[in-house]
């Protein structure tokens, strides 16, 4: 198979285990997965000054090179799953927009199909379920509370592939559909909400267990009306998405969301739309327009921010080199915390003998230099 090694042993680099970093470490790649040890005619490629850390685990994430997961062909989508593991993303679940429900069940039956063959890890519905106060870049049209019966009809439309429903969970029939995700152990994810700090503890209490794009779409702190924030940072059942293209999040509020709720707790995220490793220009976020300049997507109609530009490798460096946050903080915020989420850990998420060889290359300034997802290079660093 082209760019694959059957015995290869990636040589000389700070290598990120679960256990800690290992200076001058080995990571032995046999068959696509990572091994113990090497065989005698395996080929060396000395990484020397480089670090080798998992594949990414992007748990939250609508499009990129110019295709999105909402409206795309197969082909398309193939071309954001692409895209994004160029930049070091190599489990992925793709993101549906709110839409009308005949249109997300044809879709879930489309993505599926790509679960299925592997090419994706699962699928995040966000919206419609969510609230007309804080729907950001949803169609307020199409908008409607949650309804389990429904939730049920899109579960079973993507025949055991959905992962994640994002809910504004204050609303009519929402603490019911937390139940039904959870005794189904589909992720409930608080998120486009207006709930107050009393209606999120409700929630959590209900199994939900994620809070979608923490501090984005949903009230702000106050010291009088905490509200959903401070009940999705102090509850250690929760984990916490965070975008981190520094135009969704000022770096202090993600220090604050990595202070507080911990590394284990962050799940960095892309929200990633279409424009994603593509360019600036006009873009279609399921029934809106998006106008995407100097890498910043928002709607022509209002301006609110439409998702972002963000690729996984962007927010890996950003975390290290700006925020200050240690490199194994943001390995397990980028790889483990989400693969143990999407109940993939056994897979993917570290780099342990028996897992898939999925790995990201990079160098002393944290700048992507090679990818491999499965025991092949994506890209194949240019050294050694
Ligand atoms: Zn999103």
């Amino acid at each position: 198979m082209a760019g694959r090694a059957d015995s290869t042993v990636l040589a000389g680099a700070r290598v990120v285990l679960p256990t800690g970093t290992v200076d001058n470490g080995r990571v032995i790649v046999e068959g696509g997965r990572i091994a113990g040890s090497a065989t005698r005619d395996a080929r060396t490629v000395d990484l020397t000054g480089h670090w080798v850390v998992p594949g990414f685990v992007d748990m939250h994430n609508h499009g990129g090179g110019g295709a999105s997961f909402t409206s795309g062909t197969v082909e398309e989508v193939l071309t954001g799953v692409r895209t994004h593991r160029e930049h070091g993303t190599t489990t992925l679940v793709a993101s549906t927009v709110t839409g009308e429900m005949d249109f997300l069940i044809e879709r879930a039956g489309i993505l599926s199909e790509l679960v299925q063959q592997g090419d994706l890890a699962g699928i995040h519905f966000e919206g419609p379920f969510i609230s007309p106060c804080r729907k950001g870049a949803h169609s307020e049209s199409l908008l409607r509370d949650p309804d389990p019966a429904e939730v049920r009809k899109l579960m079973d439309a993507a025949h055991g592939t959905a992962k994640m429903f994002t809910l504004a969970t204050e609303l009519p029939g929402g603490i019911e559909s937390v139940h039904l995700l959870a005794e189904h152990g589909v992720i409930a994810a608080i998120g486009h909400t207006d709930a107050t700090y009393e209606q999120t503890v409700e929630a959590i209490e209900a199994g939900a267990t994620v809070a979608t794009h923490l501090f984005n779409a949903m009230p702000g702190l106050g010291h009088r009306a905490p509200g959903p924030i401070a009940a999705l940072l102090e509850d250690e059942r929760v984990t916490v998405e965070l975008i981190n293209d520094g135009t969704h999040l000022h770096p202090a509020a993600l220090e604050l969301a990595y202070h507080h709720a911990g590394a284990a707790r962050v799940a960095l995220i892309t929200d990633a739309m279409d424009a994603a490793g593509f360019g600036d220009g006009r873009y279609q976020l399921g029934p809106l327009a998006v106008e995407v300049k100097d890498g910043v997507a928002r709607l022509v109609e209002g301006g609110s921010i439409a998702g972002s530009t963000l690729t996984l490798d962007t927010a890996f460096r950003r975390a290290v080199t700006i925020d200050r946050i240690p490199v194994d903080d943001v390995v397990r915020s980028i790889s483990a915390n989400p693969a143990r989420l999407l109940g993939v850990y056994d897979e993917v998420g570290s780099l342990e003998p028996g897992k898939d060889a999925d790995l990201v290359v990079l160098d002393e300034e944290f700048v992507l230099r090679g990818v491999m997802r499965k025991g092949e290079w994506i890209i194949e660093p240019g050294i050694g």
